[in-house]
């Protein structure tokens, strides 16, 4: 038996010099090939990641890999208990949790680690929130509730509590972790029923899978007032990108985030475990835009003159291709509560431009399937142009002057155009900002004589 028998379809094929990979069932839908190859190509290794769909006999499985020369493997539902006695050594860490995602190659067969743990950990770090010290909820006391029960003692949280549908479950966890930090005189994690939980501020964490699928309510309790005491809420799900309890969450004023940053993480860790390598946060960040466009799907952001169809376009793609649609000029405005000409107006085009940044850095995180109309003068900052990269595909509408002219000239609403010629003024402008926006861009679309469907097309076709 070899083990690329074991790789599923679209995989069976694939030569490279060192192979790395995941043992699931089922697999088919992992995503980790996207973190794994993504830094391979960044860093120039050549090195394939490939799914191994294993549905019986995960002992000889785990041979054939370490003899066809693998090099590391991710382990996932449902094998993170049952690969472990197969294994040369186990990390303590691992060991204490009782769940093993990496294997890493060692001279005689492979050793097994835990990078969920440390994986949740940074994923928390980089939102700004800080464990140590910090007062703990955890929801659910599944095998993911395992790592994050022992990452919060780990990291030297204050209190744990842990309330879960089944108590006993809970009181498992909580009794195991106790034993295991209880000589080192570490903080007591507590399994608990909601109401004896004393009131306080504390750092919620949704390790239940409820919140999955469409029409989940909260999870475990459903008394909203309960939720007031989450100061800020982590949810392990990343798909759907907000879970009913991040959304209560969020609502009642507290920082809420998915899991995402968790699945990153984890494989990021595994990768350098693997490859003896530090990952530079330049490249985590590239595999975090790819993750994302990946499941949730691509943004697109249209730039362009005033005038030049990206609302219009926006909106048909809203309604024929299921993309919510935003526009910054209007979302300034709301923010703002004044008019864009008011805004420059009263407090200068520097202030909007310096406003239009600070909402890209937001979008950044926060859209997903998004259109993002952007105002005509977006792009003219540097540093604009590489937010909007980063938000998702840049589709340059361009139109010639006498087009936009034709479409905007009885607008009064335009700032820039209260001049006594406005069509040199088009000229004028267009002839300083096309370069830019077409260097912005990923694709310029001409929006001369096309329709807004045809136009919609095209973009969606180049995504
Ligand atoms: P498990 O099946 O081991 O645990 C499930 C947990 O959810 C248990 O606490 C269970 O309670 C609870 N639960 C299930 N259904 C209900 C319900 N209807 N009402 C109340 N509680 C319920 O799953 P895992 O621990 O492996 O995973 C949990 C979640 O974490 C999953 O959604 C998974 O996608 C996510 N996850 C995310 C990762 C990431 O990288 N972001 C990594 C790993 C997991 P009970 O004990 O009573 O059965």
């Amino acid at each position: 038996m070899n083990i690329m028998n074991y790789a599923i379809d679209g995989y069976k094929d694939i030569q490279t010099s060192k192979y790395i990979g995941i043992f699931g069932n089922p697999i088919k839908h992992t995503l980790s090939p996207v973190i794994h190859d993504t830094i391979s190509k960044e860093l120039g290794i050549d090195e394939r990641y490939i799914p191994f769909h294993i549905t019986e006999n995960l002992g000889e499985a785990v041979n054939t890999a370490f003899f066809d020369g693998v090099l590391g493997l991710n382990i996932t539902v449902p094998y993170k208990q049952e690969v472990m006695p197969y294994l040369v050594d186990i990390d303590p860490a691992a060991k204490a949790i009782g769940a093993v995602n990496t294997l890493v190659r060692m001279k005689d067969g492979y050793k097994g680690y835990n990078t969920d743990m440390p994986g949740l950990a940074k994923a928390i770090e980089s939102e700004g929130i800080v464990i140590k010290d910090s007062k703990v909820v955890m929801l659910g006391a599944g095998g993911a509730a395992r790592a994050v029960a022992y990452m919060c003692v780990y990291y030297g949280a204050k209190e744990v509590y842990i309330v879960n549908r089944t108590y006993d479950n809970a009181k498992k966890i909580a009794d195991d972790m106790n034993t295991e930090f209880g000589k080192e005189n570490i903080i007591p994690i507590e399994a608990a029923s909601y109401k004896e939980i004393p009131q306080d501020k504390y750092i919620f964490i949704q390790c239940t899978s409820v919140g999955l699928h469409d029409g989940d309510g909260l999870p475990v309790v459903s008394d909203e007032e309960f939720y007031k005491m989450a100061e800020c809420g982590v949810d392990l799900i990343y798909n759907p990108v907000q879970t009913p309890f991040l959304a209560l969450v969020e609502g009642l004023g507290g920082k809420a985030f998915n899991g995402l940053k968790m699945l990153l993480y984890q494989g990021v860790m595994a990768y350098e475990l693997w490859n003896d390598v530090k990952v530079s946060e330049k490249i985590i960040h590239k595999v975090y835009n790819e993750l994302k466009k990946a499941i949730y799907g691509n943004n697109i952001v249209l730039i362009g003159f005033m005038g030049s169809g990206k609302t219009t376009v926006g909106k048909y793609l809203e309604e024929h291709y299921g993309y919510s649609f935003l526009d910054t000029d209007a979302y300034i405005e709301e923010k703002e509560g004044m008019s864009i000409s008011d805004i420059f107006e009263v407090k200068g085009e520097e202030y909007f431009r310096a406003l239009e940044t600070s909402i890209l850095k937001d979008f950044t995180h926060t859209l997903h399937k998004t259109v993002l109309s952007t105002g005509g003068g977006m792009p003219l900052r540097q540093e604009n142009a590489s937010l909007l990269q980063e938000i998702g595909q840049v589709f340059y509408l361009n139109a010639s002057s006498n087009s936009i002219y034709k479409r905007v000239k009885s607008d009064t609403s335009r700032p820039l155009l209260q001049v006594d010629d406005p069509y040199a003024k088009i000229c004028e402008m267009l002839d300083i900002r096309n370069p830019i926006y077409s260097d912005t861009a990923n694709v310029v679309v001409n929006t001369d004589d096309i329709t807004v469907s045809d136009i919609s097309k095209e973009i969606i076709s180049k995504l």
